[in-house]
């Protein structure tokens, strides 16, 4: 329901749907694809669920196995350029632990993803633009790991964390005073900075996934802008998220801190799901506030902040 609810707003949230390939190990026990597609034109937009059910669901754009890393980038990325526009945005990885969330957003160094290949074109298009404007590239990593914010570019066993709040400021956008916000000038520093904010990331093991993400892992690029012949300035986000495994509780089994973790896990990403309705329902309550995640994106996710 949340999808098709969804998928009326395109333009302002659109809803992809990826599936990675079968993995050699899963080949091996003999696993099947849980989804099938459609090869005609018509509904290429299509899954069906491959059990007896063939229940369909559509997406703005599927992305089948054997799409790639450019691929994926390639649909993002009018989003993302509109943060050199002075927009706030925002985009999330959503599924099981597993599933290729990290794979999308991260990606490897042979096959970079999606985080990386943003900061690319953003330094491109500046450049491009330089004649007009002048823009300054800043770069944030945190992680919410229990409804606590941490820092991913402090280096924890060098020095104390810091406790770090969402603060309003006087334009009425959601800040984190004292987050590192590193200054970026090329893409050559950029991939070393991301993959050791991604080191800092909490991890534990579960029964479902010995390297199951517990917590959602969120980049900020930072955009200042000014306008070189008449001198405005803008400052806006792009928020890209790698959210912490959906499955729920009851199919895991886990007890005592791992039970906790995945309340709060529970928690934000209902929280997620009840902001994205309210939107979508275009209800004035927007429930922002209900955990840190919505809490910290409320004017990236909004049209109004
Ligand atoms: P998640 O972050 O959702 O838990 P991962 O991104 O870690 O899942 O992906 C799980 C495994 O599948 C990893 O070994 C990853 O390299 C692999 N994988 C995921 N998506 C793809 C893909 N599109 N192509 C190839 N391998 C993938
Ligand atoms: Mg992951």
């Amino acid at each position: 329901k949340l999808y098709n609810e969804v998928i009326e707003l395109k333009g302002n949230i659109r809803v992809f749907c990826r599936c990675r390939p079968l993995k050699q190990d899963e080949i091996a026990k003999g696993s099947t694809s849980v989804v099938d597609f459609d090869s005609s034109q018509e509904n290429e937009l299509q899954i069906i669920c491959s059990d007896s059910s063939r229940k369909q669901f559509k997406f703005d754009h599927v992305f089948r196995p054997e799409d790639d890393q450019e691929a994926v980038f390639i649909q993002t990325l009018p989003i993302v350029t509109s943060v050199l526009d002075g927009y706030n945005v925002c985009i999330f990885a959503y599924g099981q632990t597993g599933t290729g969330k990290t794979y999308t957003m991260e990606g490897t160094p042979e096959n970079r993803g999606v985080n990386y290949r943003t900061l690319e074109e953003l330094f491109r298009i500046s450049k491009e633009r330089s004649s007009i404007f002048r823009y300054e590239l800043f770069v944030s990593m945190l992680e919410v790991y229990n409804e606590k914010i941490r820092d991913l570019l402090v280096d924890s066993s060098k020095e104390p964390a810091k406790k770090l709040e969402i603060k309003q400021s006087a334009e009425g956008t959601q800040e984190v005073p004292g987050l590192v916000e590193a200054r970026v000038y090329g893409t050559d520093e950029v991939w070393g900075l991301l993959k050791s904010g991604s080191q800092v990331r909490s991890v534990g093991s579960t029964n479902a996934n010995e390297l199951s993400s517990r917590s959602h892992c969120l980049l900020r690029v930072t955009v200042v802008a000014e306008n070189v012949i008449n001198g405005q300035r803008t400052r806006s986000h792009l928020w890209l998220v790698d959210l912490a495994g959906s499955e729920r509780v009851g199919r895991i089994e886990v007890e005592g801190e791992r039970l906790k973790e995945s309340q709060f896990i529970n928690k934000s990403l209902s929280a997620l799901g009840d902001v994205i309705s309210a939107l979508a329902s275009k209800t004035s309550h927007v429930p922002y506030r209900n955990s840190k995640l919505t809490h910290m994106l409320q004017s990236s996710l909004g049209k109004f902040s």
